[in-house]
């Protein structure tokens, strides 16, 4: 794990209010956003102020977390985003390692005089940080958040509202405790974020229980019609057009998680999602065991990622991108073929 400069980091956030931004990726998830307004909750005790800035908008099931009210969106009102950052002390990035992943608001961050902590569990930091607190092999960002405020002695301030925050960005980003990240150190910090309020039933329901019915009738649709299984790849591929996510009234995070329905079928390996967001074409790959789905993201659609969770796009039309899919698969399918598990 890289930590740098953490004990002059833990002076700084112990001596008297700050004013402190915390941001996070471009559509954030549930480790964005937990790990987020867990580090807020936290750092609010200590008598900063804090203000959350996100790139843009986030899925429903994420917007009941303690301190949601107090996040801004940069996209829709940058008028508001701007002043924190420039009054800014110390600026917190989260999940990210990456100044791309979070839009215009990079341009913002990079310029501005603040110090840069970078807390992130993705491949390569570029380096334009201050302070790091950076490991590959981490479950989550919100792991990270956890053992970061364990390191500056503040695990006192893990309250039931760090908690609750905290165990849904390791929840989501665990694929509920099933990826191989999932440590027995996850389960043990899990317990200590059980002990210290965090509601695990409640917590699901929350996150996987509150679909619309349009999102359901919309899944029954691409399991029936918008699937593509080619065994002889061990790969199945769902391809999804502007007009669907319009007929069935998408809105953002609604089609998150839909690639991961390919991968429960018998002998796939390798999954995809391909959806036309009109100005571009987002791909999200997922595979299982040694596939390598960041390599696939990199090589072939400007993406990356993790090492079995990636993602890319394409500026070809949407049957052009299926077609190049296709052509970059039959060169990757010896490292799906012959991968172990
Ligand atoms: P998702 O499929 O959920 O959008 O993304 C899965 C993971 O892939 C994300 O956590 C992120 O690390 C990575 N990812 C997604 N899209 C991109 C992209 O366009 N570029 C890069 N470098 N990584 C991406
Ligand atoms: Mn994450």
């Amino acid at each position: 794990m890289k930590q740098h400069r953490l004990s002059e980091l833990t002076e700084l956030i112990c001596e008297p209010v700050k004013k402190i931004v915390i941001t996070t990726h471009h559509k954030p998830d549930g480790d964005a956003i937990g790990s987020s307004l867990g580090l807020y909750n936290a750092l609010i005790q200590l008598g900063h102020e804090v203000q959350v800035i996100t790139p843009n908008d986030y899925g429903a099931f994420l917007h009941w977390m303690p301190g949601d009210e107090t996040v801004i969106e940069f996209e829709s009102t940058p008028e508001k985003a701007l002043p924190f950052i420039e009054a800014a002390d110390l600026i917190f990035c989260l999940d990210f390692n990456d100044l791309k992943r979070v839009n215009e608001l990079g341009a913002h961050i990079q310029k501005s005089n603040a110090g840069k902590v970078l807390i992130d569990h993705h491949l390569d930091p570029p380096g334009f940080e201050d302070y790091t607190y950076h490991d590959t092999t981490a479950s989550s960002t919100c792991e990270l958040v956890y053992r970061f405020l364990y390191s500056l002695e503040l695990e006192d301030f893990i309250d039931a509202h760090v908690s609750a925050c905290l165990y849904t960005g390791i929840m989501t980003d665990t694929g509920s405790f099933k990826f191989p990240a999932t440590s027995p150190q996850v389960h043990r910090i899990v317990a200590d974020l059980m002990e210290r309020g965090a509601n695990h039933t409640h917590i699901h329901q929350l996150v996987y229980d509150q679909m619309g019915e349009n999102v359901l009738r919309f899944l029954g649709h691409c399991f029936s019609q918008k699937l593509t299984v080619l065994p002889e790849f061990k790969t199945a591929y769902f391809v999804v057009t502007a007009a669907e996510l319009e007929q069935f009234d998408l809105k953002t995070g609604d089609t998150e998680g839909l690639v991961n329905y390919a991968l429960n079928l018998t002998g796939i390996r390798f999954a995809a999602l391909i959806i036309d967001r009109t100005k571009l074409v987002k791909m999200s790959f997922r595979s299982k065991g040694q596939v390598p789905a960041n390599e696939f993201a990199r090589t072939w659609f400007e993406g990356g990622g993790h090492f079995n969770a990636a993602g890319g796009q394409s500026s070809d039309t949407l049957e052009a991108t299926e077609k190049r899919f296709l052509a970059a698969l039959t060169e990757f399918a010896p490292k799906i073929l012959t991968a172990e598990n």
